[in-house]
């Protein structure tokens, strides 16, 4: 190679030395077991609080039932989009399924939650068009709004009046409006006050859209989402949610009315233009709506676990945030400090990540703890011995 040639990706090793020297280079941790309560990471055997598995439905036996089943019978791959010859029976009944549960008109299954804030937000909104932005709604809105070209204005974090103010002060100048939030936010564990958003853009015609990717199988009754959980149902345009999380498979679910979703069913584009999920991912997905629809055994065990988690926490003399969910920030503030709490809550055999700026603010770096039904009490005395250890080590709690 000549050194031109070479010279010219140059720019990739200065910016990986970085961000080496700013403590942002992650470091990918290999899995050496299904997902549970137990894993094994790097070789080792940890504790897990780490995965979106809220309702240890990853490698739960009737799911992997279902998929197995759902190989034998429709092959592994749909081998076409959605729109040419990708949907299969199994799609439509988990369409179907996935509408019932969350009490909507109609629901589009697609191939992941990212891929849903792709597939909605350019449909709805274009170039003459505004949207109405929580200041740390999720990457894949974030991107999802930059590709419809829309005007993006971004309103201060869970603020409705800031909100208000911008969509009164902007939205005649624009031919529609649309305002987006996440529902839980993922790194605080907090709740958008849904209610008093719906409000305010029904007061000026503005399309609402939530992001419940969090929520889903988590907030409202039985895990039916952000929109049961505040009671809004019908009113609410667009709830996304994804089979990732708690559902423990993969996909992600566009729900809401069925003038929207028969709408995204001629322009969205990841459902026109990549191919559909798998028999054995879609099955799975079936079976974990059966689940939830059957008992909401998981979904209360979940919330029973971090209640005490979060209460012990707090007794240990942690600062656990203003989480209302079972995502537990434990606030460390600097970076380099939650980067060597994690390394050693790994040493003493829990795998729980440090998160730091620019995923969070500067100075709120933290250890995020996600917790999950097939945790037992006995696991959760494990985890919080290894944190009042390390915790006295380090001199965060006395
Ligand atoms: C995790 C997450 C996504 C991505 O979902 P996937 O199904 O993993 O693609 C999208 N939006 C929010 C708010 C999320 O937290």
């Amino acid at each position: 190679m000549n050194a031109v040639a070479e010279d010219k990706l140059s720019f990739i090793d200065e910016e990986i030395a970085r961000l080496k020297q700013e403590g942002l280079y992650i470091n990918i941790r290999v899995m050496g077991s299904p997902v549970g309560p137990w894993m094994i990471v790097d070789g080792r055997r940890v504790l897990n609080l780490c995965t979106n598995d809220y309702l240890g439905l990853a490698n739960h036996p009737r799911l992997r039932e279902a998929a197995k089943q759902a190989i034998d019978k429709w092959g592994v791959g749909p081998a076409a989009v959605r729109s040419i010859a990708g949907t299969q029976e199994l799609h439509v009944e988990l369409e179907r399924r996935l509408a019932q549960f969350k009490g909507v008109e109609d629901a589009l299954f697609v191939q992941s939650g990212f891929c849903a804030n792709q597939a909605v937000i350019p449909a709805l909104v274009g170039r003459e068009d505004v949207i109405f932005s929580d200041r740390l709604n999720h990457a894949s809105i974030i991107d999802g709004c930059r590709l419809s070209r829309a005007k993006i204005i971004v309103y201060e974090h869970c603020d409705p009046e800031d909100a208000r103010r911008k969509i009164e002060e902007n939205i005649g100048q624009y031919r529609r409006g649309l305002l987006v939030t996440d529902g839980v936010f993922s790194m605080d564990g907090d709740i958008a006050p849904l209610d008093r958003l719906y409000e305010i853009a029904e007061e000026f015609g503005v399309i609402t859209m939530v992001d419940d990717a969090h929520g889903e199988g988590v907030l409202g009754r039985g895990g039916r989402g952000i929109v049961d959980h505040f009671n809004l149902h019908g009113k609410f345009d667009v709830e996304i949610g994804t089979l990732s999380k708690a559902f423990g498979v993969v996909g992600g679910v566009i729900a809401g009315k069925k003038r929207i979703i028969d709408y995204l069913r001629q322009r969205a584009r990841p459902f026109l233009f990549s191919s559909a999920t798998t028999p054995a991912d879609t099955a799975a997905c079936l079976a974990a709506v059966d689940l939830l629809e059957s008992s909401t055994e998981l979904v209360d065990r979940l919330w029973e676990n971090a209640r005490y988690f979060k209460s012990e926490m707090q007794r240990l003399g942690f600062d656990t945030g203003q989480s209302q969910t079972p995502i537990t920030p434990v606030m460390l503030g600097e970076a380099h400090l939650a980067k060597r709490f994690s390394e050693r809550l790994f040493e003493e055999g829990v795998f729980a990540m440090a998160i730091g700026y620019p995923t969070v603010p500067m100075g709120e770096a933290r250890i995020r703890v996600m917790l999950s039904a097939s945790l037992s009490k006995d696991d959760l005395d494990f985890g919080l011995e290894a944190f009042a250890r390390v915790g006295r080590e380090l001199g965060v709690i006395s």
